[in-house]
């Protein structure tokens, strides 16, 4: 799937559930979607989050010591396991710390699973940084901090979001 079909798909979730709103709120975008979100104590030092499907039973797991804008971040990337990756059958994805990297194509070995990760962090991206709203937003100020906090994503996150836009020439 291509970075504008993803984009697309994260986009109409937000318009079909009315949620096209600063700062997005993915816990209501996985409510909307029938999406249980729980935190969770890994047993493993670098599992983030993980994402199942039994039957209709959705459930995202979070690290429960990741900080808020971490979090947001994971639920939006395991929405997009499910809306994008688990359409048939029971599955589950176990997301290591790596698979919310940001990744691209062109980058070393590409493979199946690691397509799977770059699409989720795609749509994560443009749930919580929807194009549009960042436009608007960054034609009043172009501050990353202040960008970031009224996403409510990192610093780091609002800066690869603005170079894919073509808003900025850094972290490209
Ligand atoms: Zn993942």
């Amino acid at each position: 799937m291509r970075r504008l079909e993803v984009e697309r798909n994260a986009r109409n979730i937000l318009r079909d559930h009315n949620l096209l709103q600063l700062p997005v709120d993915p816990l209501k975008v996985a409510h909307a979607l029938n999406i249980r979100v729980m935190n969770a104590k890994f047993s493993e030092e670098n599992k983030s989050g993980v994402v199942s499907k039994r039957g209709n039973d959705l459930s995202i797991y979070l690290d429960y010591d990741d900080p808020s804008w971490r979090k947001r971040f994971t639920i939006a990337h395991e929405i997009a396991h499910i809306v994008l990756h688990m359409l048939e059958g029971d599955s589950e994805y176990i997301d290591a710390e790596d698979n919310f990297r940001n990744t691209s194509p062109e980058a070393g070995q590409w493979t199946d699973e690691k397509q799977k990760e770059w699409e989720a962090n795609v749509f994560a991206a443009a749930l919580l940084m929807d194009g549009d709203l960042v436009k608007a937003e960054w034609s009043k100020t172009h501050e990353l901090s202040l960008l970031a906090w009224k996403f409510q994503v990192s610093e780091t996150a609002m800066a690869i979001r603005l170079s894919t836009l073509n808003l900025t020439e850094e972290y490209v």
